[in-house]
C-alpha cells in the first residue's frame, strides 16, 4: 500500500474503537470534536504536539462574523447575511465556493452565538483604530478591505472582526476555551500522538488510523475520522511545489505542525486538492495607518493598487503580481517610522533623484508622482480609488522609499490551499465524489478563502466547517 496507507486486513491489532477520530486539536479539530462528541459519538482527538492549540493558539484570534451578530448590534453597526455574501464572493478571490459562503454568511449569526456558549469572552466594543488586530480588548475590529475599493460599491461595510477579549494576540484565549469545551463534552484527547497513516477497508473507505506515540504504534478503528491537521506553510517541498513564491517570506505564520502530514494522508486516500497555489500574505507597511497617505511602486515605478486596502490584500499584490519588489514612497510631511518595516531604501530632493537611486526606470516615479498629486488635490484616485482621508499629494521634499522588498520587509505568509470537501466537510476524489470515512477541516482544506484574504477567514471558517465536519461525522 501507499506510504500513509495501511490495510485493514494486514493490521494485527485494533488498540481502541471510537465511532470518530479528530486528527489535530487546532480552532478547526477543537470545534469538530465538540459537535461529535457533544452528538454522542465516541469521540478521540489525537494532537501530535505535546499540548492542543496549534498555529490557531498562536494567532490573533479574530474571526471574521457578521450578518448581524450581537457584537455588531452592541457596537450600533448594521449587517446582514447578504452583504457579508456580497462581500465575500467578491474579495476572497477568484472561483470562492458559493454555497459554503452562503452557509457561513447565513450561520455567522448562530455560530457567534455558539462561540459565546462554549464560553469565549468578547467584550462589546468596537475599536476605533483602522485594521488588524486590535492592541486592546476591544471586541469588534474591520479586519479586512470592506470599506475599500472596489468593495465599497459592492457591498454595505461593515466590521467583521470579531477578537476575544484579551489585549493583542488572542488565539490563546479561543483555544483554551474550545479545548476546554471539547473536555466537557466527553472527547478523549490524547497529545504527543502523531497520526502516520489512515486505516482504509477492502473497498476503500477510511476506517481508521495509525498513531506515534513515543515510538510506539497504535492502531484505532472508527467510523470516521476527521483530518484538522492545519496548513503546510512548513513544508519545504510542497511549498516549491505548489507555492514557490511563498519560499520567499521571511515569516511562515504556523506552528510547526503545519507541513502538511494531513493533506499528504487524504491524497494517499484518494482526495483531491484545490487552490494549492494560493497563500495568505500580510505585508504590514502601512502601519501606523497615516503611511497609506504614500504611495507603493513596483519595479517599473507604477503604482499596482490602491494603498488602503488590507495588508494581506497588499502582500498578495506585491509577493503574486510583482514579484515581492515594491517600495512604499512617501514625501517629508507623510513619513513616520513604520512599525514593521524598519528600512529606507532610499531617499533624495526630488522624485527624479529617488528614482535613480532606487534604480527605477527613467522619468517613472515622476510621472507616477505627477499623476497622482494632479488628482488628489482634488481628493480623487481614478486609478485605483483610494479613499479620500488618505489621498494627499506627495510634494514636500526630502522623498523617501520605505523598502518593501521580500529581501527587507516582513512578508508573513501561511497556505490556503488544501484538500476539497463538501459543505459538510466530506472528502472529495477527483471525481467531486466523497471518500467513505474521511472528513477533514481548516487548513487542511481550501476554504472560504481561495486566494484572497480578509482577517478571521482562517479560524471562522476552521470553526465554523469544523463544526459541520464533527456533526456530520458523528451522525455517520
Ligand atoms: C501570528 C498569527 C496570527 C494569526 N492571526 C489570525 C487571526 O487573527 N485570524 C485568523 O482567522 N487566522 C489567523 N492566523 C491563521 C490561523 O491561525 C490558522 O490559519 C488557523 O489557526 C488554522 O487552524 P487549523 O485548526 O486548521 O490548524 P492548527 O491550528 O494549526 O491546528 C492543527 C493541529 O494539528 C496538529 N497536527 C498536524 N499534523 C498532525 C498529525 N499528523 N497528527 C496529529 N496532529 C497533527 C498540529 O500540531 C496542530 O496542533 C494567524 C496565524 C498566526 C501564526
Amino acid at each position: 500500500m501507499r506510504s500513509g496507507l495501511r490495510a485493514l486486513a494486514e493490521i494485527a491489532r485494533i488498540d481502541e474503537e471510537a465511532d470518530v477520530v479528530v486528527v489535530g486539536l487546532g480552532c478547526a479539530g477543537a470545534a469538530a470534536a465538540i459537535e461529535a462528541a457533544g452528538a454522542g459519538a465516541r469521540t478521540v482527538v489525537l494532537e501530535r504536539a505535546s499540548g492542543g492549540g496549534g498555529t490557531s493558539g498562536l494567532s490573533g484570534g479574530v474571526l471574521y462574523l457578521g450578518g448581524g451578530t450581537k457584537l455588531q448590534r452592541a457596537c450600533g453597526f448594521e449587517d446582514s447575511p447578504e452583504a457579508m455574501f456580497a462581500y465575500l464572493m467578491a474579495s476572497v478571490g477568484d472561483a470562492p465556493d458559493e454555497l459554503k459562503t452562503r452557509l457561513y454568511c447565513e450561520g455567522s449569526v448562530a455560530h457567534y452565538d455558539w462561540l459565546l456558549a462554549q464560553g469565549v469572552p468578547f467584550k462589546e466594543t468596537f475599536y476605533l483604530g483602522v485594521s488588524g488586530e486590535p492592541p486592546t480588548d476591544d471586541g469588534l475590529v474591520w479586519s479586512g478591505s470592506e470599506r475599500c475599493h472596489p468593495f465599497r460599491d459592492l457591498a454595505r461595510p461593515a466590521p467583521r472582526g470579531h477578537v476575544p477579549q484579551h489585549p493583542h494576540q488572542t488565539g490563546h484565549v479561543l483555544m483554551r476555551f474550545l479545548i476546554e469545551s471539547a473536555k466537557r463534552s466527553g472527547a478523549r484527547i490524547e497529545t504527543d500522538a502523531r497520526v502516520t497513516a489512515l486505516v482504509l477497508d477492502a473497498d476503500g473507505a477510511v476506517v481508521g488510523v495509525v498513531a506515534s506515540r513515543f515510538g510506539v504504534e497504535r492502531t484505532i478503528r472508527a467510523r470516521a475520522v476527521i483530518l484538522a491537521t492545519g496548513g503546510f506553510i512548513h513544508a519545504d517541498d510542497m511549498l516549491r511545489r505548489h507555492v514557490p513564491l511563498a519560499l520567499r517570506c521571511k515569516v511562515r505564520v504556523g506552528a510547526e505542525g503545519d507541513d502538511g502530514s494531513g493533506i499528504r494522508l487524504g491524497m494517499a486516500a484518494g482526495a483531491a486538492t484545490l487552490h494549492m497555489d494560493k497563500a495568505s500574505i500580510s505585508l504590514p507597511v502601512t502601519q501606523p495607518w497615516g503611511l497609506k497617505r504614500g504611495i507603493l511602486v513596483n519595479a517599473q515605478g507604477q503604482r499596482f493598487i490602491n494603498e488602503d486596502a488590507y495588508y494581506g490584500r497588499l502582500g498578495e499584490a506585491a509577493l503574486f503580481h510583482q514579484g515581492g519588489r515594491v517600495w512604499l514612497v512617501v514625501d517629508d510631511e507623510v513619513f513616520e517610522e513604520p512599525d514593521y518595516v524598519k528600512r529606507v531604501a532610499a531617499a533624495g530632493e526630488t522624485p527624479d533623484e529617488l528614482e535613480r537611486e532606487l534604480g527605477l526606470p527613467g522619468g517613472s516615479l515622476g510621472a507616477t508622482l505627477a499623476l497622482y498629486n494632479r488628482f488628489a488635490k482634488e481628493g480623487r484616485d481614478p486609478q485605483f480609488g483610494k479613499q479620500a482621508d488618505y489621498l494627499k499629494p506627495l510634494e514636500r521634499a526630502p522623498f523617501g522609499a520605505i523598502d518593501c522588498t521580500t529581501d527587507k520587509a516582513i512578508y508573513a505568509a501561511f497556505t490556503l490551499g488544501g484538500l476539497a470537501t463538501d459543505a459538510d466537510g466530506r472528502v472529495l476524489d477527483p471525481e467531486g465524489v466523497p471518500i467513505p470515512g474521511l472528513f477533514a477541516a481548516g487548513r487542511a482544506t481550501s476554504g472560504l478563502a481561495v486566494g484572497s484574504y480578509s482577517s478571521g477567514l482562517s479560524l471562522g471558517d476552521g470553526t465554523f466547517f469544523g463544526r459541520r465536519a464533527g456533526r456530520t461525522a458523528a451522525a455517520g
